[in-house]
């Protein structure tokens, strides 16, 4: 079931984005060589409860005992923190964050470059990136699901890189995955049509190599089959009557 909320809920879900983008911008400025994902889980966790009411969504959620996914290199997404895991120069470090705030979920991911990449690489995170922002600006009323996948979908391929299928943005708000999946790929006017008040975490997860994935022996993290690297960028956004709102934009 679509939980469409109120302009009372996507306030509040807004000002949980807020938080969360302070979050994001926080931990992003501590990534550097010789840090360990875990120290970088800890700086997330303190600063999201030191914003009252605030608490880090990803914590117990499904089992998961980090306060954010944080995964290197060839890893897509759902990396648990860890002391045995410090940050070389040259990596990339994908770091997805939720927040619960006032009862209502939001959620954004980022990827971070550590120290000086190479252009390959570099050219991953902007591609990566920019395939967010088109499929934002696809995601208001009277579009459809699919036009938000097409349009990253668009991008990616553009550039020679793969989107992930196996994972996909979803609903958020009242709970953290609601309906409907928002894939990264699809064709334009099919799908779910988009209506105010509909609220989305879009979230592509974009590999240099093939789009195929697979699940550790850890049962969380998840890479490409390829080992080439992958991005991952994250907004939750908002669908309103004008457009749409950006609940988690810096
Ligand atoms: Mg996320
Ligand atoms: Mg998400």
């Amino acid at each position: 079931m679509i939980q469409l909320k109120s302009a009372r809920e996507i306030e509040l879900m807004a000002e949980g984005g807020r938080i969360l983008a302070a979050a994001v911008r926080h931990v992003r400025q501590a990534v550097r060589p010789g840090i360990s994902t875990l120290d970088l889980d800890l700086e997330a966790e303190e600063f999201i409860r030191s914003h009252a009411g605030a608490t880090p969504a990803f914590k117990g959620l499904y089992g998961f005992t980090g306060s954010i996914c944080a995964s290197i290199n060839q890893e897509i997404v759902h990396g648990i923190p860890s002391r045995k895991r410090v940050l070389v120069e040259g990596d990339i470090i994908s770091i997805d964050v939720g927040v619960a705030y006032r009862g209502y979920f939001t959620d954004s991911a980022t990827t971070v470059p550590v120290g000086t990449v190479d252009d390959e690489t570099a050219r991953l995170l902007e591609v990566t990136e920019r395939s967010l922002v088109a499929g934002i600006a696809m995601a208001v009323p009277g579009n459809h699901l699919g036009d938000i996948g097409a349009a990253v979908q668009q991008v990616v391929e553009g550039a020679g890189f793969s989107v992930v299928r196996d994972l996909v943005g979803h609903g958020i708000g009242v709970e953290f995955h609601e309906e409907p999946q928002v894939p990264n790929y699809g064709k334009p006017k099919r799908g779910l049509k988009l209506v105010p008040g509909l609220t989305i975490a879009i979230e592509p997860m974009v590999n240099v190599g093939g789009p195929m994935t697979r699940t550790l022996a850890d049962k969380w993290t998840i890479v490409t089959v390829d080992g080439s690297r992958s991005a991952h960028f994250e907004h939750t956004v908002a669908i309103s009557e004008s457009g749409n709102g950006v609940l988690t934009a810096a």
